[in-house]
C-alpha cells in the first residue's frame, strides 16, 4: 500500500508529503479520525515513503525496504497493536529499549502504535518519557479513533493529522473494484457505513445481511409476525454482538419508518434499499408507537434497563412492536 493507493484521505496525505518535501518531520504524529477510514494503512505507507530506496515522498512498493515493511519483517519498522483490549507496559518497554540504538537499515525508524488509546496508564507514562526525549532518526505514529482518551501530556507532544469519513461514492467504488460486490449492494453498504470502509465491508457480509433480512421479515410478516419476532429474540439474545447488531437494525428501521411517515426525503433514510417495505410497515404503525419503541431501544443502549437480560429486553421490544402495529 502506497499513498497513491489510499482513497479518500487526500488532505492527510498532502500534509505528510509536504512534511517530507520540506524536511519538517515531526518526531511524533497522532493520526486521528473515525474507525475504518485508513489511518493505519496511511501510517504504514508513511513508514514506507520515509524509507523507500527509489521514491521520495511515496513508496515504490518494490524495493527491499518497501517489501520488508509490507511483510512486517523490517527490523526498524514496528507496528504495535493491542492484545486483549490493552497495550501493556511490557510491549512499550520492548520498543523503548530498541530505540537506544541507531536504526539498522532504515533512514527513519518508524514505530506505529495502533489504537494508542488502549495504552494502560503505566504504558502511557513510560511512553511519555520517550516523547519527551525522542531518540534520533525515529518517527512515532500514534493511531487513534478516540484521541480524547489519551493523556493531554501525550497529545501535546504529537503533531495531529486528522482523517475524515470517506464519501459514499468512493466507498462504493472500492467495494465494487476490490471486494467484487454488485454496484447496487455496494452502494447500499456504503450508505449504511457512515464513511467507514471497514464498516462497509462488514455490513456487506452475508451474516449482517441475514440479520437485516430476518428482522424485516419479522416486522413485515402478517399472520406470523409475533412468532417470528419472539424467535428472533431467542436467537439474538444468546450473543452480545448479535444482540447489539439486531438492536441497531431495529433502531434504523424504526427511525427510517418515522422519517418516511412524516414525509421526509428518501435521501435521509438509512435503509434505502428497503424503503418500499418500510413504507408499508409504516402504514400499519402509529407515530406514538414508533416513538415508544425508539425510546425503549435508546434506554437499552444507555444501560438503563440493567434489570433486564438480553432475552427479556428483546421480548419487551417484541411486545411493544406488536402493540404499536395496528
Ligand atoms: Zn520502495
Amino acid at each position: 500500500m502506497s499513498f497513491d493507493e489510499i482513497r479518500g484521505q487526500e488532505r492527510a496525505i498532502k500534509i505528510l508529503r509536504q512534511t517530507m518535501a520540506n524536511n519538517h518531520l515531526a518526531q511524533a504524529y497522532l493520526f486521528h479520525g473515525p474507525d475504518g477510514v485508513g489511518k493505519k494503512k496511511t501510517a504504514i505507507a508513511f513508514a514506507k515513503a520515509l524509507n523507500c530506496h527509489t521514491h521520495s515522498e511515496d513508496a515504490c512498493g518494490h524495493c527491499l525496504s518497501c517489501r520488508k515493511i509490507s511483510e512486517g519483517i523490517h527490523p526498524d519498522v514496528t507496528l504495535l497493536q493491542q492484545e486483549k483490549g490493552e497495550i501493556k507496559i511490557g510491549a512499550i518497554r520492548d520498543i523503548i529499549n530498541g530505540m537506544i540504538y541507531r536504526p539498522l537499515e532504515a533512514r527513519k525508524r518508524v514505530v506505529i502504535i495502533d489504537e494508542a488509546d488502549k495504552c494502560n496508564l503505566s504504558a502511557s507514562n513510560a511512553f511519555l518519557k520517550t516523547l519527551e526525549e525522542p531518540p534520533v532518526e525515529t518517527v512515532i505514529i500514534l493511531v487513534s479513533s478516540n484521541p480524547d482518551l489519551l493523556p493531554q501530556t501525550v497529545l501535546s507532544r504529537c503533531r495531529r493529522v486528522s482523517f475524515r469519513n470517506i464519501p459514499v461514492r468512493i466507498i462504493t467504488e472500492i467495494l465494487v473494484e476490490k471486494n467484487g460486490l454488485a454496484p447496487s449492494a455496494a452502494e447500499n453498504a456504503a450508505y449504511l457505513a457512515d464513511g467507514s470502509i471497514g464498516k462497509a465491508i462488514a455490513l456487506a457480509s452475508t451474516d449482517v445481511q441475514q440479520v437485516r433480512g430476518d428482522i424485516l421479515e419479522g416486522l413485515a410478516g402478517k399472520e406470523g409476525a409475533p412468532g417470528i419476532l419472539f424467535d428472533l429474540a431467542e436467537r439474538y439474545s444468546k450473543d452480545e454482538g448479535l444482540f447489539y447488531d439486531a438492536l441497531y437494525w431495529f433502531s434504523t428501521y424504526f427511525r427510517d419508518i418515522l422519517i418516511l411517515k412524516s414525509g421526509g426525503e428518501l435521501a435521509l433514510i438509512i435503509n434505502k434499499d428497503l424503503h418500499a417495505s418500510l413504507s408499508e410497515i409504516g402504514d400499519k404503525i402509529s407515530v406514538e408507537g414508533l416513538l415508544d419503541i425508539l425510546s425503549f431501544i435508546q434506554s437499552i443502549y444507555k444501560g438503563q434497563e440493567r434489570n433486564m437480560n438480553r432475552q427479556l429486553a428483546l421480548d419487551v421490544l417484541g411486545n411493544k412492536i406488536m402493540e404499536a402495529v395496528a
